[in-house]
This record gives structure tokens, C-alpha cells and sequence, in this order.
């Protein structure tokens, strides 16, 4: 049986990147973020791709996943580790050129200690309270270490996908006090909701990560993924007959219904299950009912005058937004949950 296959488009990758770019205005650079695999999606050939488009920073949560994507890169670009320096990480970062973003006090006095030549980054707390250095630990490394000169220093908006936020504004102002106590480092604030708020908020260097994917919140952005499920198996059904776990969904008439495979083991949250979406057979949509099973869906394909070995559950038709709107979550956690059992192939990018 055909694997079910997850074609990512890196030339839609790219040209979402450049439009980002060309938002992030010229006097801004836009970097990218590439950490859980891409979103999914393959770190290494996503981050070839965009490093061959002109990305020259990257961000990943990881020094593992740091690592990785340095064999892909090369040695040009920077590799920023927004986790900051973790115990056990120091020979990591050094041997594959990969810059901390640092962000407690104790990461500080850490880096000072363990690779003092080393180049870092500083993150700050602007009012999210996950990650950064508080203003108070901000003064203390910069009066204990006056010669560390971090490359950038950079925080993170918790309500840029909600433009009237108050949040906004408020974080922006923390984060002008406190990058103004840094000095010449470079500044970073807005991630892909930043870059939508307007220049205000672009400062140095951007942080896009989700829209280079064509997740919400850049309505604009190209859809990068399609994904192509096998048929198993077809069978016709009598009215009144139930599909699937708890018989869920019963056939209001004579229906056929094709049983594909894959399920909420492969990312297909069960949430999203009967009625909500649709499988394609090239423009045709063909409602999934019945419960979500691990590793099947069942599919109701009456509408088909024949049922092709595959169908489409990603394509332009229906995004990674709607898939997640159905499911009551976001693109992101669509896009980081599509399974290990899909093959990738990639399209396009400069092979
Ligand atoms: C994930 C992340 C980004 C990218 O955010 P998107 O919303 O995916 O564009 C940028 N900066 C930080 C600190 C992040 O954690």
C-alpha cells in the first residue's frame, strides 16, 4: 500500500519568508525560526532552503536541534538557542557555533564561566513571564560583566495575534527600557503576530516562524503542505447503519464509505472528527464521519464516481487553520503534530 505523504512546498516556504521580509522593511532583518523540526515539517531541508533565500539567522529551542541544523546550514549563518545555555550544553554550542539566548542570571554567570569567548544573546522578560531576564537581573550581569556584549537582546509578545490587545503596547514600552539598558545590542520583539502590529514593532531583527508555514496569524501566507492519505479499504453502507467507535455517525441514506489510513496517532486530533472537515478527491470534498481511530478515518464517498488510491486532507482547499479550527486548536499544533509515519517530500527550494 502507498504511504500517505506529506509534500512540503519549501518555494511556498521562501516566498512566504520574502513576504515577511519586505514587511519587516529594509532597515530590518528577518530571520527564522525553525525550532521542532520547522514546526514539523523537516528542519533541515526548510532550513537549507531559507538559508539559500537569504535567511542569515536562525532560532531553534534546542541546542540539539541547534546542532542538527548547523550540518544543513553550514557554517554562515548564525544559530540562535532560545532555551538559552542548559547544564551540559556548553561543548555543544561551542563546537557547533551556536549563540544562547541567555535568560536568568544564573545563565549568565554560566556563560561567563564556561565559554567566555563565546557569542550570546540576551533575552528579557517585557511582561509574558516565560522566558528572560527581569529588569533587576538585567542591571546586575550588566554592572558584574560591563565587557559582555550580547549580539541581540530580545523578548517575546504574548497577545500579538490580537492587534487591540493592551498587552501590546505595554510590552513594547517594557521592552524599550529595558533593550535601552544593553546598550548597541541589536533589538528583536516581534515574532509573526509582531511583524502584523506595524513598524513600531519591527526594531532590528524579526522572528517569524509560524507564517513562514501558512499559519494564522498571516492570513496571506502561501499554504506550504499537502498531505495525501491512502485508501484502504471502500464499502457500501445501508441507511440507518453506524460507522466507527460508539456508533457515531449513522447513514441518513445508502452511502459508500472509504477507510483511510491514518489517525490521531498520526496528528489527526480526534476533536476534529465527524462532519467538521473534509478529504478531497482533487476540488471534490467528501465529508470525514465518524469517530477518529488511531491510526483510520472513515470518509464518506457517495459524492465519487470513483474513489482514487489517495485522498487530500491538506491541500489549498483546507489549510492547517481550518484543520485546527475544527479541532478547536491552532495551526501550530496541527502542523507540529502531523505524524513520524507520513513520508515528507519536499518541492522546489534550490535543489
Ligand atoms: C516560537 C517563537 C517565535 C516564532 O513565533 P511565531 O508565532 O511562530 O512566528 C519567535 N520568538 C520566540 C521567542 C518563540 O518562542
Amino acid at each position: 500500500m502507498a504511504r500517505a505523504d506529506l509534500q512540503i512546498d519549501l518555494d511556498a516556504v521562501t516566498a512566504n519568508w520574502t513576504a515577511l521580509d519586505a514587511m519587516s522593511g529594509p532597515a530590518t532583518e528577518t530571520s527564522a525560526v525553525v525550532k521542532a523540526d520547522a514546526y514539523g515539517l523537516g528542519a533541515e531541508a526548510v532550513g537549507s532552503a531559507l538559508a539559500a533565500a537569504g535567511v542569515r539567522t536562525f532560532f531553534v529551542a534546542l541546542a540539539e536541534e541547534g546542532a542538527k541544523l548547523r550540518e544543513a546550514v553550514g557554517s554562515g549563518p548564525r544559530i540562535a538557542i532560545l532555551s538559552g545555555l542548559m547544564p551540559g550544553d556548553a561543548d555543544l554550542l561551542r563546537r557547533f557555533n551556536l549563540t544562547p539566548c541567555l535568560n536568568s542570571s544564573e545563565q549568565v554567570y554560566d556563560f561567563v564561566n564556561l565559554l567566555p569567548d563565546h557569542s550570546c544573546g540576551f533575552q528579557v522578560d517585557s511582561g509574558m513571564n516565560r522566558l528572560g531576564l527581569e529588569a533587576a537581573e538585567l542591571a546586575d550581569c550588566i554592572e558584574r560583566f560591563p565587557s559582555l556584549a550580547p549580539a541581540f537582546v530580545m523578548s517575546h509578545l504574548a497577545c500579538a495575534d490580537e492587534p487591540g490587545h493592551p498587552m501590546n503596547a505595554a510590552q513594547h514600552a517594557a521592552f524599550a527600557a529595558l533593550s535601552a539598558m544593553t546598550g548597541l545590542a541589536r533589538r528583536s520583539l516581534a515574532a509573526t503576530g509582531g511583524i502584523l502590529l506595524g513598524p513600531d514593532f519591527h526594531h532590528d531583527l524579526t522572528r517569524p516562524g509560524v507564517g513562514l508555514f501558512g499559519g494564522l496569524p498571516f492570513r496571506e501566507a502561501k499554504p506550504v503542505v499537502t498531505l495525501a492519505l491512502p485508501v484502504i479499504q471502500v464499502r457500501d453502507v445501508a441507511a440507518g447503519e453506524a460507522v466507527g467507535y460508539g456508533a457515531a455517525w449513522t447513514a441518513p441514506a445508502p452511502c459508500r464509505i472509504a477507510t483511510l489510513a491514518a489517525g490521531y496517532a498520526d496528528g489527526l486530533i480526534r476533536a476534529m472528527g465527524s462532519g467538521r472537515i473534509s478529504l478531497f478527491a482533487g476540488d471534490t470534498p467528501c465529508p470525514l464521519v465518524g469517530r477518529v481511530s488511531m491510526d483510520l478515518i472513515t470518509v464518506d464517498v457517495t459524492a465519487l464516481p470513483d474513489v482514487p488510491p489517495m485522498l487530500e486532507i491538506l491541500n489549498r482547499h483546507q489549510t492547517v487553520n481550518d484543520l485546527a479550527h475544527a479541532a478547536g486548536t491552532i495551526g501550530y499544533e496541527i502542523l507540529t503534530s502531523l505524524g513520524n509515519r507520513y513520508a515528507r517530500t519536499y518541492r522546489g527550494g534550490a535543489l
